[in-house]
Order: structure tokens, then C-alpha cells, then sequence
């Protein structure tokens, strides 16, 4: 398949890209590293009439510590995340996660503001904005807009993003220090979305667990926290007792749909397998830590 006719236009400054966006409303698409977006285009799933790049604007990509936790640019390719001293530092859980996201051609390209503005209901980056309470910040002609995660995931491909809106940069405030992390994913082949994934974050205090994070994917159109599992583990011994309730609590929680790789079913119960696996991962970490 080939695209429709479109224009293309570079953007030098993120003023141009807002003032062009504006201008040319609902009729044009912003690339980054076009990974999702060209396959959309080729298949015809979108017609724009302006592309519009945002790979010439300068200072788009960093990746910068801050007092607060990491700042990362939008045009921040998945491979500089997965090879970032800083993000393997202070976000272990982002960095174990970055080789799992399809191949290593399409990380040299894909961004993390391309990622979360696509919202892929399997996509490992929104499911991270979410567990790590990410802020989702924007360029808008009428000044910044800053979004949680935890309200910036509105269904599949569906974000807050208004049309006039440019994702600039994710900050992720640091976790606690001595937090223990963990990460499941099953796909069917390396490479491929996976069919579900659970991340996690969690504190280790006098043999108990605190600040429990558990994100999901795969299981919903979009990714979920699961806020039951969490409240259920919060102060709770670590043991399979406490697990088993968490499980229990999360698969009630979930409500996937199936399809030509899965039912929902299964992937309701390879979502409580994926969590297990990934809480006492993450119990383990953080008592080594503690
Ligand atoms: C074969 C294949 C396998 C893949 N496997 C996985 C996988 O396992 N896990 C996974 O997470 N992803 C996977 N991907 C997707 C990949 O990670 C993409 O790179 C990513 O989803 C989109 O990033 P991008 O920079 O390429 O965005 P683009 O494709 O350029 O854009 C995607 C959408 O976001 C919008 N957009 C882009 N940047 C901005 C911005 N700064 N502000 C506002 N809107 C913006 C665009 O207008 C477009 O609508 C796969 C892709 C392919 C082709």
C-alpha cells in the first residue's frame, strides 16, 4: 500500500510547528519517528494533508537529571533510553523494558513522545508513563500544558492531547530510594506486541511491602493501574498468602478483550501469572536495597 497525497513540511522551531498546526487544524499529523505513523499512512488508516516533521527541531531529544527525577525529550529515541546511564540509574524498570520493544531497527527511530502520544493499548511506554506518574508536558499556541498519565490515556490510539498539541518532554519524578522494581512481559516472538505486560514498583519496610505501583498492558484500551492489587499489598507481609489476594484483586479488576492472538481469558489470566512473577521480582530488589 502507498499513502495518500499529503504535503510535507520540517519544522525548525516548536513556534513554527504550533503556528503550522494551527493553521492547518485537523488536517495535519506531527512525525517523529514515523513507526507507527507510516505503516497507519501506507495502510490508509490516516489521510493527512500536511506531515509535519518534528525531527529538525533542535532540543527535542535530551535525557537531563533533575532535583525532581529525569526530563526527558519527547524526540528522545527508545534506543537512547535503552542505552541512557541515567534512565539504568534511577529507572532500572524503563531500561529493562526498552529491549523488549520491538527491534532494535524501530527503536533507532521510535521516540518516547511518539509512543505515548500513539497510545497503543500494548505499548510498553504509556504503561511506564503510567506506573512511574509520569508528566506529560506540551506545546500549545496558547503556552504549555502539563498532563498526568494517570488522565492522559483515554482509550486506544486516544489521548488529552488536543490537535493543536505538542508533546516536549516526560518527566518522571525519582521513586523512593531503595525501591524495588519488576517487569513481565509474554509475546508471542521477540519483537512483537506483547500480549500483556505488569510492571512494578514497591518499597520494602520491616518485612512489609509499601508503595506498591502495579501497571498493566495489553488488558485494556488502555494501560491500567490496578489499584485494588495495590491497596490489597500496601502494608501487607510478602508471601503467597498476600499475592494470591493481589492476584485475585487484579484479575477482577481487568476486563481484556480477546483476538486472533488471544482471548480474554487467557490474557486475564496471564495478566495475575505476569504480576506475580513481577512483585516478587521487585520484593526481591528492594530488600536487597533496603
Ligand atoms: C514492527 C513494529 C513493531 C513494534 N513493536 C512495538 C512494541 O513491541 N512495543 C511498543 O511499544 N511499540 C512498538 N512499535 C511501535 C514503536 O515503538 C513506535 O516507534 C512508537 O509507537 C511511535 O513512536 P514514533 O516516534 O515512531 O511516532 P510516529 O509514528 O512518528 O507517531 C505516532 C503518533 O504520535 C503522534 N506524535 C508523534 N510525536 C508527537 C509529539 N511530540 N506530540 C504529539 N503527537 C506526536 C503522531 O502524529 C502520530 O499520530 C512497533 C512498531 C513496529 C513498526
Amino acid at each position: 500500500m502507498k499513502p495518500a497525497p499529503f504535503r510535507y513540511r520540517a519544522a525548525r522551531s516548536l513556534e513554527e510547528a504550533a503556528a503550522t498546526l494551527a493553521a492547518e487544524g485537523d488536517g495535519a499529523k506531527l512525525l517523529a519517528g514515523g513507526q507507527s505513523l507510516v505503516p497507519m499512512l501506507n495502510f490508509r488508516l490516516v489521510r493527512p494533508a500536511l506531515l509535519l516533521d518534528l525531527n529538525r527541531i533542535p532540543g527535542l531529544d535530551g535525557i537531563a537529571e533533575t532535583a525532581e527525577g529525569l526530563s526527558i525529550g519527547a524526540m528522545a529515541r527508545h534506543r537512547a533510553l535503552e542505552t541512557s546511564s541515567l534512565v539504568a540509574r534511577h529507572f532500572p524498570v524503563l531500561a529493562a523494558a526498552m529491549p523488549l520493544i520491538a527491534h532494535l531497527a524501530i527503536r533507532n527511530r521510535g521516540t518516547l513522545g511518539g509512543s505515548i502520544a500513539h497510545a497503543d493499548p500494548a505499548a510498553e511506554l504509556p504503561m511506564l508513563a503510567l506506573l512511574l506518574d509520569a508528566r506529560i508536558h506540551t506545546h500549545t499556541p496558547a503556552g504549555p500544558r502539563t498532563h498526568d498519565a494517570g488522565s492522559f490515556f483515554v482509550s486506544a490510539l486516544a489521548t488529552a492531547l488536543r490537535a493543536d498539541e505538542i508533546v516536549t518532554r516526560i518527566d518522571l519524578p525519582f521513586l523512593p530510594p531503595g525501591s524495588g522494581w519488576g517487569f513481565e512481559e509474554l509475546a508471542r516472538r521477540h519483537g512483537d506486541f506483547a500480549l500483556a505486560a505488569v510492571a512494578v514498583t514497591l518499597s520494602a519496610a520491616q518485612g512489609r511491602m509499601r508503595r506498591v505501583r502495579i501497571a498493566l498492558m495489553g488488558v485494556g484500551d488502555t494501560p491500567l493501574r490496578a489499584h485494588a492489587a495495590e491497596a490489597a499489598l500496601e502494608g501487607a507481609a510478602f508471601g503467597q498468602d498476600a499475592i494470591a489476594v493481589a492476584v485475585a484483586a487484579l484479575r477482577a479488576g481487568i476486563a481484556p478483550h480477546g483476538d486472533l492472538h488471544a482471548s480474554g481469558d487467557y490474557r486475564r489470566h496471564l495478566a495475575g501469572v505476569l504480576a506475580a512473577r513481577a512483585l516478587a521480582a521487585a520484593w526481591q530488589r528492594a530488600t536487597a536495597a533496603a
